[in-house]
């Protein structure tokens, strides 16, 4: 039984960042001029902190780090300056998790794994099951799916090509705002 002091679960919006609160390169980001913010992107993560229950979490995969292109010092860096603008128009941003894995070191935060999504859940006092994971790669929908949230595939970043190569039967919206509206309104829940 909880103590009476445990806080009640909250709800996460997690979002993947490249492709979804930045644009997507097709190579790695690797300096702050490869950062480009989608300005659509900060409104809706503002209408997050403003008008909803929801924790915003950010999870992402830079296997760069293991690929030794980029050092944990950096990358962690670049993330605060993709994070930044958000944070200075009012944004409240409740946690970020880096997964620096290559894919053959077969971690268990690499998405599609859950790992991160456990940990935040652990860390943050977050409800999986009430919870959801926008991103534009089907990797997202794999480790909404494994940690029990639900996946919603946008169109930005590789989202479009990715729709285009599988039989995706999930949640889509056309872009974070468009996500994020549908989620605050209730019609997935
Ligand atoms: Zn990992």
């Amino acid at each position: 039984m909880p103590a009476p002091s445990a806080r009640p679960l909250r709800p996460a919006i997690f979002v993947d960042r490249d492709g979804v609160l930045i644009e997507h390169r097709d190579d790695y980001i690797l300096e702050p001029a490869h950062i480009k913010v989608y300005q659509e992107s900060i409104a809706a993560c503002l209408r997050i902190t403003l008008e909803s229950p929801y924790a915003l979490v950010v999870v992402t995969n830079q296997s760069a780090i293991g690929r030794g292109i980029l050092t944990m010092e950096q990358a962690e860096a670049l993330n605060q300056g993709a994070l930044k603008p958000y944070e200075e128009a009012g944004v409240r941003i409740d946690g970020a998790y880096m997964c620096p894995h290559r894919p053959d070191e077969n971690c268990d935060c690499r998405k599609p794994q859950p790992g991160m999504l456990r940990r935040a859940a652990a860390e943050l006092g977050l409800d999986l099951k009430r919870s959801f994971l926008v991103g534009d790669n089907l990797s997202d929908m794999g480790a909404a799916r494994a940690a029990g949230a639900k996946g919603v595939m946008v169109r930005t970043g590789l989202g479009s090509r990715h729709l285009r190569w599988a039989g995706f039967d999930g949640l889509v919206a056309d872009d974070l705002a468009d996500a994020v509206a549908r989620i605050l309104s209730g019609e997935w829940s």
